[in-house]
């Protein structure tokens, strides 16, 4: 083996090597964007639940009153992403807020007191 075809070699290795690893780096981030989002749900600065985003599919969640079965809010979980549906609030501006998917917008509720934020990580029981 010549000189030539060694540093060929090398050069082949270490180019195939550096795709792999970029390649890997580039999986673990598309991964890592899509599967950690968890939507928390809090009462009264308490968490209540979460709901996992990472699975693609159409799901209710009720917020209940104290002690009771009135439900005071209902989240609607669809396309990786939460909304809330339906509240007993005076203003509904927790319904106005909308469809949210990202974790710097929460949806708030001042007057049921619930909020629910968009966090990678899980805070409460996953629901
Ligand atoms: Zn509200």
């Amino acid at each position: 083996m010549d000189k030539k075809t060694l540093r060929n070699d090398i050069i082949l290795i270490a180019s195939l090597l550096l795709a792999a690893i970029i390649s890997l780096i580039v999986v673990f981030s598309l991964r890592s964007k899509k599967d950690n989002k968890y939507a928390n749900v809090y009462v009264q600065n308490e968490i209540s639940f979460t709901i996992d985003l990472q699975e693609d599919e159409e799901k209710d969640y009720h917020v209940y009153a104290f002690n009771s079965d009135k439900v005071l809010l209902t989240i609607h979980k669809i396309d990786h992403g939460v909304k809330v549906s339906s509240s007993t609030c005076p203003h509904k501006d927790c319904v106005q807020t909308g469809y949210v998917n990202v974790t710097n917008k929460p949806i708030i509720c001042a007057y049921n007191q619930v909020y629910i934020i968009i966090e990678t990580k899980a805070a409460g029981t996953i629901r």
